[in-house]
């Protein structure tokens, strides 16, 4: 059912959920902690809702809304629209390596991402950002609280997959605050959290091909009841998987961001 806020009738298609929490917002804004001189870039803004008040703390915002609506709005808006660069864009389509591409915005260094984000594309997003992780310094997102789970899962964890895995290659993730579905408008169905990523200066793996790692991790919790032998077994014997100190038997869910590292740089030099 679509509900309107500020004048905006929420659109369900785009993950519209606006925060109206002020103790929620200022947690976030003091999470974030923006500093003037930042390369920050806010994805989804909205109606604002954290958008003015981080805005507070600079003079510059770049934010990427894909509601041309919304888009508008902040293009237009009183006292944000001078600090704004507004990109009407898909964040899951947008080159984020872009925004660092002037002399001026290179001097402000890596990248500092932040958002409210529509919870139907978080976890394809997600993906997205990591592909970007060498020119962000930190990034802060509302999630749903499961997604949050699953970015901070380690082995042997009930949440721990494909997501945990990678976000364990390219980030420590730490969850900052959790937030009920009052705290927005129209309340999604879901609990909801906070949490920040921070990516690593050196992947606490080594891996040779990022794509082998990828296709690995994925091919394993694709068959997640399955034994490795089993799941894995198109891409490595039983034998080579045994002589890289890692049990055949055990399910893909005990396996640590190390081992996956090991299959895939295994695969690599066989391929
Ligand atoms: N930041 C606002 C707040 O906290 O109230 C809005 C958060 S709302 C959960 C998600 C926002 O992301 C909406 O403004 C929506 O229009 C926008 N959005 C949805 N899909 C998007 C996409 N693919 N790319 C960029 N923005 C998107």
């Amino acid at each position: 059912m679509s509900q309107k806020h500020l004048g905006h009738t929420a659109r369900k298609r785009f993950g519209q959920n606006f925060l109206h929490d002020q103790y929620v917002i200022d947690k976030i804004v003091s999470a974030i902690n923006p500093r003037t001189g930042e390369n920050l870039v806010e994805i989804g803004p909205g109606l604002g809702a954290l958008t003015e008040p981080v805005a507070e703390y600079i003079d510059h915002l770049t934010v990427v809304e894909l509601d041309r609506d919304l888009a508008k709005r902040l293009r237009h808006h009183p006292f944000l629209n001078s600090k704004l660069t507004v990109i009407e864009q898909d964040a899951l389509k947008f080159d984020f390596a872009s925004l660092l591409e002037s002399d001026e915005s290179k001097e402000k260094g890596k990248l500092r991402i932040f958002g409210n984000l529509p919870y139907n594309i978080s976890t394809p997003l997600m993906f997205h950002l990591f592909s970007f992780a060498d020119k962000v310094k930190d990034m802060h997102f509302m999630l749903q609280n499961e997604v949050v789970k699953r970015l901070c899962a380690t082995h042997g964890d009930k949440l721990y997959g494909r997501l945990s895995v990678m976000a364990q290659y390219y980030c420590q993730a730490i969850p900052v605050v959790a937030v009920p579905p009052s705290a927005f408008k129209p309340a999604p169905k879901v609990d909801s959290a906070v949490v920040r990523l921070i990516p690593h200066k050196t992947p606490p793996a080594p891996v040779d091909n990022i794509d082998t790692l990828q296709r690995v991790v994925t091919t394993a919790f694709n068959q997640r009841r399955k034994t490795i032998r089993n799941s894995l077994k198109d891409l490595l014997s039983h034998d080579e998987i045994e002589a890289l100190g890692i049990k055949p038997e055990l399910r893909a869910e005990a396996l640590s961001l190390q081992d996956f590292a090991l299959l895939a740089n295994k695969v690599n030099a066989s391929i």
